[in-house]
């Protein structure tokens, strides 16, 4: 017992001195969260030196001397894997980082000067800053937390597209045999759930994101534990509650139930309790160019999931998370990534896109006070904007080099400024390649405003 509250003592004091900050980043699978926290510890490490961070004042004025990775403090938690990242994009030709999977961690110091100096002169400041990388599908959890099995059930069903269903069709044909009032037979039900999580992983390789159970797609060390073994009973919609309630403890349905419940409190709420409460500060990633590019409904399910995903971000007096944890995320940054994808004059509409998609939740949050910018950025820039000839106009474009190695000079389309409509995805006038990361040339990764994002979620602490 001494030894975790000794910690947050000296946690508290160091944060009391505004000497600590716990940063976290988030976004669904490919929104760019590995490649996000890559670019930071890099850019922060070359801030001084070689690091183009004109929007971070505190670098502008050569305040920001510089970070220097230290030891984290919860040993329990994996370590982000920055220099495995590095030695990638360090390869010849260059390899995108391998994604994290669960939640990792990074402790920097940075050294700095205060904007106005002290009686002491020439002092410098330390701030430990703590960074977080967890996965956005587990924030998808969080509206599961508001339902019993059976409303969870109906929830579940209410997601059946048409395109999405056919993900789960090996699992409707098998579910669909399954009596809520029979007795459980463990390997059954494992197979069944298995196949439920096939649908999801499947619906996920689709482009969809607005998929529940979240640690289903990224168990990490629960893999095959019964806790993740249940899924949605589609028959039991119509069914009395009191019918159900009333089902033997050894039935399908109350094993199931069980298996849920158990989700809830062991799975869901620690994470809510143990990481995500004593977050300070965070950033949520969304690959909006990947699902402007994957169609109509792929993007409407971005749409879905990033309503459920920001949930978890509107804590004010009547949410389900300050009814549950009070959270103290006190600033919060939206950034559409991979901004590299389209040419410069195309990011304010970037940006005006992705207000538009998140206006009810940014609108709430904006209610409640909570401070919150949307920014379009490339945590790696791996395109060049260039200007061509085209019909005797200047016209701009993007030159860069595809996964496969060839050579690209293109114009990407353009954006739309406001959600899209019919016209635009008849259309259907966007469409982008991957492109490999531009080789290293020593010192900082190149980036489009990464600056803009440390400025908004640090900066402050750096005056
Ligand atoms: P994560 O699953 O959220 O950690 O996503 P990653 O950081 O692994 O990014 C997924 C993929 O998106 C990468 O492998 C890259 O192909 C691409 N990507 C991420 N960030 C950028 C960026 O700034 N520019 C470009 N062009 N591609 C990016």
């Amino acid at each position: 017992m001494r030894q975790p509250l000794a910690r947050e003592i000296t946690d508290l004091i160091e944060r009391g001195r505004d000497r600590q900050l716990r940063l976290a980043v988030t976004g669904l699978s490919r929104s760019g969260k590995t490649a996000f926290l890559t670019s930071l510890v890099n850019q922060l490490r070359h801030a001084g030196l070689e690091a183009r961070l004109d929007l971070l004042p505190a670098a502008r004025q050569g305040r920001l001397l510089g970070a220097r990775r230290v030891n984290q403090q919860d040993l329990g938690v994996p370590r982000f894997p920055y220099d495995q990242a590095m030695a990638a994009l360090a390869e010849t030709p260059p390899r995108w980082p391998a994604p994290t999977r669960g939640i990792s961690e990074l402790r920097l110091e940075l050294r700095y000067r205060p904007e106005r100096r002290g009686w002491l002169g020439s002092e410098t400041r330390r701030l430990t800053l703590d960074l977080f990388d967890y996965p956005g599908e587990w924030l998808l959890d969080l509206p599961l937390l508001a339902h019993d099995y059976p409303s969870w059930c109906r929830s579940q069903q209410a997601l059946a597209g048409e395109q999405r269903r056919v993900h789960f069709a090996a699992w409707h044909a098998a579910v669909e045999d399954l009596d809520p009032a029979a007795e459980a037979d463990e390997a059954q039900l494992a197979e069944i759930a298995e196949r439920y999580a096939q649908g999801l992983r499947g619906a996920r390789e689709a482009g969809f994101a607005d998929l529940q159970p979240g640690r289903f797609l990224l168990p990490g060390d629960l893999s095959g534990a019964p806790v993740l073994q249940f899924f949605p009973l589609p028959g039991i919609a119509e069914a009395e509650p009191a019918e159900l309630a009333a089902l033997p403890p050894e039935s399908n349905y109350a094993t199931l139930a069980r298996r849920f419940q158990y989700y809830q409190q062991h799975i869901v709420r620690p994470f809510y309790r143990d990481h995500f409460r004593r977050f300070d500060r965070q950033i949520v990633l969304v690959d909006l160019l990947g699902a402007l590019n994957a169609g109509p409904e792929r993007f409407e399910d971005l749409s879905r999931a990033l309503a459920n995903l920001m949930q978890s971000f509107d804590y004010g007096r009547r949410s389900l998370l300050s009814r549950l944890f009070a959270p103290r995320i006190d600033r919060l940054a939206i950034a559409a990534t991979k901004a590299d994808h389209v040419t410069p004059e195309q990011h304010p509409r970037l940006v005006a896109l992705l207000e538009a998609l998140l206006a009810e939740p940014l609108q709430d949050l904006r209610f409640a006070s909570v401070p919150v910018r949307a920014l379009s950025l490339a945590a790696i820039r791996a395109s060049e904007a260039r200007e061509v000839e085209h019909r005797g106009q200047r016209t701009p474009a993007l030159r860069g080099t595809a996964l496969d190695g060839e050579p690209l000079l293109l114009f990407p389309g353009e954006v739309p400024g406001r959600l899209p409509d019919d016209a635009f995805w008849s259309r259907q006038g966007f469409a982008f390649p991957h492109f490999r990361p531009l080789p290293l040339e020593g010192g900082a990764l190149p980036h489009i405003r990464m600056d803009a994002a440390l400025d908004w979620l640090i900066g402050d602490k750096l005056s």
